[in-house]
């Protein structure tokens, strides 16, 4: 099978990998569509994700869907040729997280294409995997597999919502307007966000965010708005942070109401970042923390394929598989694309 193998900084090469033999309880996924997700082209650009650094190369990817070429023994689920997408992540069932439900912290988690741990976990974008049959969930067979591969990122949304407190008739200020970002504006909207408001500084992600029913968007560089929104205490029941930049969470620390929530879901550079902290306690702020996601992967693939939410708006792109160089390029420059899918021959 091909690999898209990534060396260093900016550069993956194909590579002529062996296919993988499911093992008892796996089944063998034929890959036919890989989203490039925002820590995937952190790897790609700067050789690491938020704390987790690549030491070795390794193959990225996680948001993906395919059909079952093969299934090991004890797999009666899926028969060959059934489109599934896959929940990237496998948690083991039996550390202290996962027996309190909180699957997304175990300890044993093994995460496609993340180099949280070594040897890292080797990632979507090649053209067979083998996951565990519970990691699979059935599509319909007619249905496109880059628009059942949203599911992922919308799983990581519902989570992020998990956090919040009730939505219903709350003014929400949702920070950054990337993938992740717009696909929080439609799972609020679909929360019962009263007003809904974004930002981001690309205004064709501004647009992105509009068409996925924002009722207003805002520049980020608008500071004039901005410093209205932070007077009087705050404006924003609920902010939602989602561009993993220290100014992003510093506009949500100032914009949200006092006593309201700061939820954050971008994924910070490491290290320290200088941020308003003491509006936290001025303001009695709850700021909460999302990552990952659990059961709601499993929600996520029901709200894309039942037609609940129409995420199309947000797939810009589709490069083949051997174009995954540029496909990374075209991914990172947010004045043309939003999210970016390789396909799979
Ligand atoms: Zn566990």
């Amino acid at each position: 099978m091909i690999a898209a193998v990534l060396h260093e900084p900016k550069k993956i090469l194909l590579e002529e990998w062996e296919a993988p033999e499911p093992g008892p309880g796996q089944v063998l996924v034929r890959v036919r569509a890989g989203g490039i997700c925002g820590s995937d082209l952190s790897y790609y650009f700067k050789g690491k994700s938020g704390d987790f650094a690549m030491r070795d190369p390794f193959v990225l990817g996680h948001e993906l869907a395919g059909e079952v070429a093969a299934v090991g023994t004890d797999v009666a689920a899926f028969p060959v040729g059934q489109r599934v997408a896959v929940n990237p992540g496998l948690n083991c069932g039996t550390c202290r997280f996962c027996v309190r439900g909180m699957t997304n912290h175990c300890l044993h988690m093994r995460f496609l294409g993340s180099a949280s741990v070594y040897p890292h976990s080797q990632g979507a974008f090649r053209e067979y995997v083998a996951v565990a049959e519970s990691q699979c969930v059935a599509i319909p067979h007619d249905f496109d597999f880059a628009t059942a591969s949203m599911a992922e990122p919308l799983a990581v949304t519902l989570h992020a919502l998990r956090h919040a407190p009730t939505l219903l008739g709350a003014r929400v200020l949702v920070v950054g307007c990337g993938p992740i970002g717009c696909l929080l504006v439609a799972a609020a909207r679909r929360a019962g966000a009263h007003h809904l408001t974004a930002i981001d500084l690309a205004q064709p992600a501004l647009d992105k965010a509009m068409e996925m029913r924002a009722d207003t968007a805002v520049s980020a560089t608008d500071t004039a708005q901005i410093d209205a929104w932070q007077q009087h205490r705050g404006t924003f029941d609920v902010v939602i942070e989602a561009s993993g930049s220290p100014a992003g969470l510093d506009t949500a620390l100032r914009t949200a109401i006092a006593g309201g929530t700061v939820l954050q879901v971008g994924n910070m550079p490491s290290g320290q970042s200088p941020v308003a902290m003491n509006l936290i306690m001025s303001k009695e702020l709850r700021l909460l923390g999302s990552f990952r996601f659990g059961a709601e992967y499993a929600t996520a693939v029901e709200e894309i394929v039942s037609g609940k939410l129409d995420l199309r708006p947000l797939m810009s792109h589709t490069f083949p598989l051997a174009e995954a160089n540029k496909a990374f390029a075209i991914a990172q420059d947010r004045s043309q694309s939003m999210k970016v899918h390789l396909q799979f021959d």
